[in-house]
């Protein structure tokens, strides 16, 4: 329980990097985020954005971070596209299943040149007679 409590308190690679003890190439850095190229990049100028504060996922921002987050992923995307071309994925991961693998928000801008780069399809499911509306009240009851 203990070992599980400074498991938690551990700084991830990225928080590591945002403090200085991991080198990174260096995008932006304002505030409340941090942005530097991916060390295993798809493309060349593949850049993580990421909050300071060591948050695992997405949802778990405070207000004021989710929203620095998103004005420096708009600002970083629209450098990307500036620099390689106007085509390019924004990605972001939570969670083991949905391949996240630095529990650390962060966002992946991809800048884009053909289609085969990055496998991105998806099964997809169909609702049963009804289910659309209860998924739809179970959303909207937990919007806050
Ligand atoms: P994800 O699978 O979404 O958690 O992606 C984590 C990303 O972090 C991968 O694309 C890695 O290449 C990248 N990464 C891991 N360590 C570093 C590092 N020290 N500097 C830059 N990027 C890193």
């Amino acid at each position: 329980m203990l070992l599980a409590y400074f498991r938690e308190m551990e700084d991830t690679i990225f928080t590591k990097i945002v403090k200085g003890e991991i080198p990174c190439a260096k995008v932006y850095e304002d505030e409340k985020t941090f942005a530097f190229l991916d060390i295993s990049p798809v493309n060349k100028g593949h850049t993580l954005v990421i909050p300071k504060k060591q948050v695992e996922k997405f949802h778990e921002l405070d207000d004021e971070d989710a929203e620095a987050l998103m004005r420096t992923v708009q600002k970083v995307a629209q450098a990307v596209a500036e620099s390689f071309g106007p085509d390019y994925n924004i990605i972001n991961n939570n969670g083991a299943s949905a391949d996240q693998i630095v529990p650390h928000v962060h966002f992946h801008i991809i800048p884009r040149k053909d289609k085969s780069e990055i496998n991105l399809e998806w099964s997809t499911t169909k609702y049963e007679e009804g289910e659309q509306d209860k998924v739809l009240e179970k959303l909207k009851a937990n919007l806050s």
